[in-house]
Formats: C-alpha cells, sequence, structure tokens
C-alpha cells in the first residue's frame, strides 16, 4: 500500500460503489460487533467507516482488532454502499498498515473536549484540535483573513511586512513589552501604525499588513490577548475618515460572507451559530451613542469615551432594535486615542475616529490621521511623549505626505464574534496571556 494513493475521506465516499481506495488517518472509535470490526476514521476533512470481517480476513481482523484511539493508520479497499454508514458508504478493507501508535491514557480525549477546562485543552492543544469542533475554528479563521486579503488587493492595496522589533511605543505608553536588544532597550510593535503611514509617504497609497501585535494587557479578560494578529490597512487621498470606514466595513462583509458560504452550515451544526451577511452598517457619533444608551437607562463612564459594558449595551440595543450585529461609533474624543488621530476641525475634544462594533465587541479601530508634521508633533507633546523620539517618524511628514487615514482589525476578535466563542483564547492557535507563554 502506497501512502502516495492516499485520498481523504470526502473524496472516498464520493467513489462509484466497487472503487478501490487508500485512505488513511486517526482512529476515532473502534467497535466489534460479533466478529465484524468497524474502525471509524478521522481525516481533517471528515470520517468513514472502514469495515473487517473475521471470517473473510482472520488475520487483517486480529490486527484491526489491537488497534486504539488516536492511533494513526492507513487502509486499503473497496467503497461499497451502506446505508447505516455516514454518508451511505464504508471501505471494506482489505490491507492494513499501522503509521503510529498512540501513547494510553490520552492526556485528554478529544470526544471530551467540552468536559476539559480550556487552560487543559490550551496545554494539549494538538489533541484539542482533532475534534472537528476546534479545527474548525482555524479553518474558519484561514477563509476569514484570505477574504479580507483579496478584499483588499482587489481594492489596489498592496501587503506589506513591517518591523516587530520598535524602537518606540506606537499606541501609548504602558502596554508595551520591552525587549533585550544587543545593549539596547526596544520594544515589540503595538501595531505597524508608524510604518503603515511611512508608506504613505512613500508613495504607495494603499498598504495593507496581517501581522502579529504585541500589547502588555495586563488583565485577565476574555477579549484580550498579549499577542494577536492584526490586519491592517492605511489609505491615501481620502476626504476624511468616512471614506476608511467605507473601505473597512466591505472587507468586512466580504470576509463574513465568504465564511458563510463555505462554512455557514458546519457553523450552524457545530456552535448553533446563524451567520447572516449585514446588508448596510449604521453609524452613530459617540455623543449619539451616549444618548442612546442614556435613553435606555445606562449612563457611560466617560463622556469622551465608550466603556467595556457600554459598548455591549449598546451592541444589545443596535441588534433589537436595529437589527445591527454590525454599526460605527465615531468621533470619539481625543483623550482616548492615540497621538496620530486628526482632531474634529469644527471642535477638537472630538476626532475624526470610528470602531466598528461587532455584536456588542469592538472588532475595528481607525481615523484619519494627522498629516501636517507641526500639528503632529504637537500632538505628540499633549499626549506626553517626547517629540525627539518620534523625529524618525515626523521626518516622514515634512517632505510631501497625503492626507491619509487607516485601520486596524483584530482577526481573533472577529473569529470569536462570528462563532460566538465565549473566550478569544479559543481563536488564537497558541494564545499568550500573563501567566501562559507555552506550549
Ligand atoms: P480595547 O479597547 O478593546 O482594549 P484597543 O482600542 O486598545 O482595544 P486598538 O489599539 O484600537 O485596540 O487595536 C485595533 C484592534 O485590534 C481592536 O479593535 C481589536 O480588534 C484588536 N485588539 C486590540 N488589542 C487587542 C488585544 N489585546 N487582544 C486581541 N485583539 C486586540
Ligand atoms: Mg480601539
Amino acid at each position: 500500500m502506497d501512502l502516495r494513493q492516499r485520498i481523504r475521506t470526502s473524496q472516498a465516499l464520493e467513489l462509484e460503489p466497487g472503487s478501490k481506495a487508500v485512505v488513511a488517518g486517526w482512529v476515532d472509535r473502534l467497535r466489534i460487533v460479533g466478529k465484524i470490526a468497524f474502525v471509524i476514521l478521522r481525516d481533517l476533512d471528515g470520517l468513514l467507516q472502514v469495515v473487517v470481517k473475521k471470517n473473510q480476513d482472520p488475520q487483517l481482523y486480529e490486527q484491526v482488532v489491537e488497534l486504539g484511539q488516536e492511533d494513526v493508520v492507513a487502509f486499503k479497499g473497496t467503497m461499497v454502499e451502506s446505508k447505516a454508514s455516514i454518508g451511505g458508504k464504508e471501505l471494506v478493507a482489505e490491507e492494513m498498515r499501522l503509521l503510529a501508535k498512540a501513547q494510553k491514557p490520552l492526556p485528554i480525549d478529544p470526544h471530551d473536549w467540552e468536559k476539559t477546562g480550556l487552560s487543559k485543552r490550551l496545554d494539549w492543544r494538538f489533541l484539542d484540535l482533532r475534534a472537528p469542533r476546534n479545527a474548525l475554528i482555524f479553518r474558519v479563521t484561514d477563509e476569514a483573513v484570505n477574504a479580507l486579503r483579496d478584499y483588499y488587493r482587489g481594492q489596489g492595496f498592496v501587503e506589506v511586512h513591517t518591523p516587530k522589533l520598535v524602537a518606540e511605543a506606537t499606541e501609548g505608553g504602558a502596554e508595551v513589552f520591552p525587549v533585550i536588544y544587543f545593549d539596547k532597550n526596544v520594544f515589540l510593535a503595538q501595531s505597524p501604525q508608524l510604518y503603515k503611514q511611512m508608506m504613505m509617504a512613500a508613495g504607495f497609497e494603499r498598504v495593507f499588513e496581517v501581522g502579529p501585535a504585541y500589547r502588555a494587557e495586563k488583565h485577565h479578560t476574555t477579549r484580550h490577548l498579549t499577542e494577536f494578529e492584526s490586519v491592517d490597512i492605511e489609505m491615501s487621498f481620502i476626504e476624511d475618515h468616512e471614506d476608511v470606514m467605507r473601505m473597512v466595513e466591505r472587507a468586512v462583509i466580504h470576509a463574513i460572507d465568504r465564511v458563510r458560504t463555505r462554512y455557514g452550515e458546519r457553523i450552524r451544526e457545530y456552535f448553533n451559530v446563524e451567520l447572516t451577511t449585514p446588508r448596510d452598517v449604521p453609524r452613530l457619533t459617540l455623543r449619539e451613542a451616549h444618548e442612546l444608551l442614556k435613553k435606555h437607562g445606562y449612563t457611560p463612564s466617560d463622556p469622551l469615551d465608550l466603556d467595556t459594558e457600554g459598548e455591549k449595551k449598546l451592541g444589545e440595543i443596535m441588534q433589537r432594535e436595529y437589527g445591527a450585529e454590525l454599526f460605527y461609533v465615531t468621533e470619539y474624543g481625543w483623550e482616548g486615542r492615540p497621538f496620530y488621530t486628526m482632531k474634529k476641525p469644527e471642535d477638537p475634544r472630538y476626532t475624526r475616529s470610528f470602531d466598528l462594533i461587532y455584536r456588542g465587541l469592538e472588532l475595528v479601530s481607525g481615523s484619519q490621521r494627522e498629516h501636517r508634521p507641526d500639528v503632529l508633533a504637537e500632538q505628540i507633546r499633549e499626549k506626553g511623549l517626547k517629540v525627539e523620539n518620534f523625529e524618525f517618524y515626523i521626518r516622514f511628514f515634512r517632505y510631501g505626505m497625503p492626507p491619509h487615514g487607516g485601520a486596524g482589525l483584530g482577526l481573533e476578535r472577529f473569529v470569536a464574534k462570528l462563532l460566538e466563542l465565549g473566550n478569544i483564547r479559543e481563536a488564537r492557535l497558541l494564545p499568550r496571556d500573563p501567566e501562559r507563554i507555552t506550549p
């Protein structure tokens, strides 16, 4: 038996009865009924029943009954019709090759992932991911990120790769990881912000990046990781932040639609979530959002920002009253936004900024950026940062910088909300938080 002839279980199930097939995967279950052995074989695509009858092939039967759950095995045989089997067919085995034994007991049983705490699941992530439901999270991630990439590429964006070892914090002082870099203190990048903007000065007009971002988030929440995947864009020649918002909402809607088309059925089956493609994305200014919250009996804690509880409440109200899972809040207060954000010309207490809220959680933040170097330097000072440390950055603005803006989307938050996962950690292959740095 040659593994090069191996096909996936889904392909085997499509074969005409009577066809020969080589399949391989993990032993999901072994059942012995009378003198017949049934192996449920699992691969990435699904399950296939393999049958061996003792009276037809006593030698093979003896081999098969020795198998254990999670052993890796290949079978060669003939596909036959079988009404009672998964997919209406099964493989009558003629040959078997044991490729690897699984040690017993299993640290966690992929069938019982629900009974295992998340922390232990993450300790044994490779076994946890053998559960089809858990593997699906990462196939959805793959589809979502490719859909975003495809959308932006189609709009003339070019993907860039910016440094993750940086000299200055980009998103504010505290939540930054220092790194020992030879004899210097440097940081892990919190975002590609300053370099995306450099690319606007370089005349690239539209760039995007999918890459890791690092935040020293000390608090344990279900929506923060210390390392996450950020999908960032930056675009030039905009009138205001609305131009960025239109771009981002179309990309996000395209991604939701692609995930729904490809995995909607399986998402319903495994997560009990009905995905719908949003048609339009309502917009509220921060002030309007606060008014709406107050009308529903919630008093926001900060007049210039939206607190987490308010964000969640607003999500519920927008869903219930306007059927909107996805909406924008715009014009956040200057206090709560980073130094590179453009202030609202008519009222500088506010900014030309926005957050995209998906199912009650901030998914994207973005803004028009301040592109006038003198104003930018002043804003850096206002935030209590040292202008000297940003000289390398302000330089980008002195030799012809077009008006521009951009946004960043948290990929794990996107997937967590698409699948309504309770904890963002489930949406990261190997999440890092203040306690966890392995495996
Ligand atoms: P929050 O207020 O929810 O902590 P933020 O406003 O600090 O987020 P931004 O700097 O606006 O985050 O980052 C852009 C996007 O990146 C966010 O909208 C979110 O989707 C994602 N993101 C930010 N921080 C984290 C994190 N610690 N873990 C996972 N995703 C994050
Ligand atoms: Mg934000």
